[in-house]
């Protein structure tokens, strides 16, 4: 089973996770669509293997990237490995822009709305976000949201992450050409690392540790289930 089929699984557990969440988000509405979509290699191979990326869609990605845009400064998994170890946690010092995603139709809908990435699936609000203003979640779903990146980064701990803008374009390329293009980035997408905790509010633990076993027990294609995926011996940081 590919890992693309693997993340086509989470995806589903996502969306029946959000299931019975009130959201304010609509057709339509594209307030969070911007240029500050950080992704990992897998959701980009997902995106291509859809189909839905056609050349002039990816040209339009190529001459944004070639403007100033977002990049993270560390990946997800990279973080909580600096809070476990008791590091601090490098601030992100590049600029935030806040031009529209060269993927959202002049009607506001995104043009790869199937295969969009995890981020645009987690960008959701329980209040209609005002002009320039923050998105509104529950506090649990922030937190879920988190765990969510951290396992797409863990299946994809041998690829990258970044701006969608440069992953796609790394992603694009095979074997060590996406080696080498990742270099040639310099620094603008980072390697991507396996899971090792969650940083969890102590009293969210009970339903973290009870949306875990769901999530593990998620079926995939090849009769395996997702927490076949995971590492056995992840730990909770309060
Ligand atoms: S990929 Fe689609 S959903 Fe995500 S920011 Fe772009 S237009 Fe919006």
């Amino acid at each position: 089973m590919s890992d693309t089929q693997a993340l086509k699984a989470i995806y589903d557990f996502y969306d029946d996770f959000l299931k019975g969440t009130p959201l304010a988000c609509k057709k339509g509405c594209s307030t969070c669509c911007t240029t500050n979509v950080s992704i990992t290699t897998l959701e980009a191979r997902y995106i291509l293997e859809s189909g839905l990326l056609t050349d002039d869609l990816f040209q339009r990605l190529k001459e944004t990237a070639a403007k100033e845009h977002f990049v993270p400064s560390t990946t997800i998994n990279t973080s909580a490995a600096m809070c476990l170890s008791e590091n601090q946690m490098p601030e992100e010092t590049s600029p935030i822009t806040f031009d529209p995603c060269p993927l959202l139709t002049d009607e506001g809908l995104c043009s790869i709305y199937e295969a969009r990435p995890f981020s645009c699936r987690a960008m959701s609000s329980e209040t209609p976000c005002p002009e320039g203003g923050e998105a509104y979640m529950a506090p649990f779903l922030v937190t879920a949201n988190l765990a969510m990146y951290q396992i797409l980064e863990h299946i994809d701990a041998e690829g990258w992450y970044g701006n969608m803008l440069d992953v796609i374009e790394i992603a694009s390329k095979n074997g060590n050409d996406q080696i080498k293009a990742a270099e040639t980035m310099e620094g603008k997408v980072k390697t991507n690392r396996p899971l090792s905790c969650f940083i969890i509010p102590p009293d969210e633990v009970m339903r973290f540790k009870s949306f875990m076993r769901r999530l593990s027990k998620k079926e995939l294609e090849n009769g395996k289930k997702l927490g076949d995926l995971l590492p056995t011996d992840w730990q909770i940081l309060t």
